[in-house]
């Protein structure tokens, strides 16, 4: 038996209003032992959620699917997508299932997803469960996106299920609970493409333009609108992933999500040493996913959008066509601005000048050349304008004589920007972070979690990736790559 006498506030279930054909209504089906390992109550908070009158227990039977909270009226999604580039007609929440939508803070709609609640009608093959070490991972990793400043989903809440799932042997499993602005992803609107059904899709855009694009619905074609408008959300978001060294893992047009969160996280990773290939998720054997391919990726996965909302661009197939390949062909250039500006940024520069991707693509050489740390070379830039000398980036560079050279340029650049040296270096502070999440310190939180039932390493690194900019006395194990013997070269989904 379900309860469903527990309340965490008002739900509006406007997703759950839709035709039919989008979802299948169900209660998650209930696991045997319910504990909470982590509840995230600043973003209840933030999300106007009733929780403080609750026991942990009772948090534990909310978070699982145990209870069903009053008010919400649970759905599995249906959606499609390419993976891999492959194209899969029927995809849907396999492992999830939507409680519904609650109005956050700041007036937002935001949906309350379970992730690993049980089986649903798009689980294929699959049992609906996750094992535990995935739902920590996507906690520790989403709140850390968060908290670096980038559009991601958000982690409420992560509970051991007692049961035990089937995986390689068998392992805990755990349901997580997840906050999005919505769910609806590329896949989504391929799912009635496939089924030619274009009063779906127009009623999906309809509702896509309302939640999140409110200013598209006045244009003159308000799908071309939406289009551009998905198309520069997402050039800012990978820019962003370009900016700290986030390798998504799995792009299928099944995981991007129309709002421009980052979203699915599966075998993602960050990088250490700067490598433009670099693929850490076992099952991109191809590569197709690495990093440095993630903007041509997006851009795909854009066009697998313009192709679903061919019919309503305009009424001429052949005008349709030329204005969704244009809006398609402006992602490079808008992508390239933005990420321009954010490398540019990330050096501590404000003037725009012509050689400024020169500049930025030599640095990115040598720390491929040296294999230097991604993230550790751009906060020890930020320490050369000030008095300290660059010995720090020096030595991470192993003085490399291009970069040594590089230095004396971007110094004179730095010059030429103007303002305050250590303005500057402070700026640099504020964009360039100290802490990310870095493969093995998560490995290591995991395995303590699972294998030791310590979740003390989890709860340290998840303090620690709270401020990722403020470096703090006597963590500095946290800022460094991996030794050698540590290191992490694979990442798998464990769905
Ligand atoms: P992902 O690549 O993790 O985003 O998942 C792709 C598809 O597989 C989605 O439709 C998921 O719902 C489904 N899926 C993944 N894992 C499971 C599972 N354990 N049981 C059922 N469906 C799953
Ligand atoms: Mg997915």
């Amino acid at each position: 038996m379900t309860r469903k006498d527990i309340s965490i506030g008002t739900f509006e279930n406007s997703f759950a209003s839709l035709p039919d054909g989008f979802f299948a209504r169900l209660d998650p089906p209930p696991v045997s032992e319910p504990v909470l390992l982590a509840f995230n109550s600043e973003l209840a908070d933030e999300l106007g959620l009733e929780t403080s009158h609750l026991s942990r227990d009772e948090l534990a039977l909310v978070f699982s699917g145990n209870a069903v909270p009053l008010g919400a009226e649970p759905l599995a999604a249906a959606y499609a997508g390419h993976q891999f580039g492959n194209f899969v007609p029927q995809l849907g929440d396999g492992r999830a299932i939507l409680l519904g939508e609650v109005r956050d803070r700041a007036g937002r709609l935001r949906d309350l997803q379970l992730k690993g609640s049980g089986p649903t009608p798009f689980s294929r093959r699959g049992d609906g469960r996750s094992a535990l070490g995935p739902v920590l991972r996507e906690y520790l990793i989403s709140e850390a996106m968060h908290r670096l400043g980038v559009p991601t989903t958000r982690a409420l809440a992560a509970v051991l299920s007692g049961d035990r799932v089937l995986r390689e042997g068998y392992k805990p499993g755990g349901v997580m609970t997840r906050v999005a602005s919505s769910h609806i992803r590329v896949g989504s609107f391929q799912y009635f493409a496939a089924r030619d059904d274009q009063a779906a899709i127009k009623r999906l855009m309809e509702y896509v333009i309302d939640r999140h694009y409110p200013e598209a619905a006045k244009a003159e074609s308000p799908a071309l609108a939406l289009l551009q408008a998905v198309i520069e959300r997402q050039a800012k978001l990978i820019a962003h992933w370009m900016m700290i060294g986030f390798v998504h893992g799995v792009m299928n047009t099944d995981n991007m999500a129309l709002s421009g969160e980052t979203i699915d996280f599966g075998p993602c990773a960050f990088m250490d040493a700067y490598h433009p290939d670099m693929v850490f998720s076992s099952i991109d054997q191809f590569g197709r996913y690495a990093y440095g391919r993630q903007p041509g990726i997006a851009q795909w996965n854009l066009a697998r959008l313009a192709e679903a909302l061919l019919p309503f661009i305009d009424q001429d197939e052949k005008k349709s066509v030329e204005l969704a390949s244009a809006a398609i062909s402006d992602f490079a250039p808008i992508y390239h601005e933005i990420w321009l500006d954010g490398m540019r940024a990330k050096l501590g520069l404000v003037q725009k000048e012509e050689d400024d991707r020169a500049l930025i693509g030599d640095l990115l050489d040598g720390l491929h050349r040296k294999g230097a740390d991604f993230t550790l070379a751009f906060r020890r830039l930020g320490q050369v304008h000030r008095d300290v000398s660059a010995q720090a980036f020096l030595h991470l560079v192993e003085h490399d004589a291009l970069l040594v050279d590089w230095l004396d340029r971007y110094r004179a650049r730095a010059t030429r920007d103007g303002g305050d040296a250590e303005l500057r270096s402070a700026a640099m502070q504020r964009i360039n972070p100290i802490y990310i999440p870095r493969n093995h310190l998560v490995e290591a939180a995991l395995s303590a979690a699972i294998d030791e039932g310590d979740l003390g390493p989890f709860k340290k690194l998840h303090d620690v990736l709270a401020h990722p900019f403020d470096e703090k006395e006597g963590f500095e194990a946290y800022t460094l790559p991996a030794e050698p013997s540590e290191r992490v070269y694979q990442t798998f989904c464990g769905t």
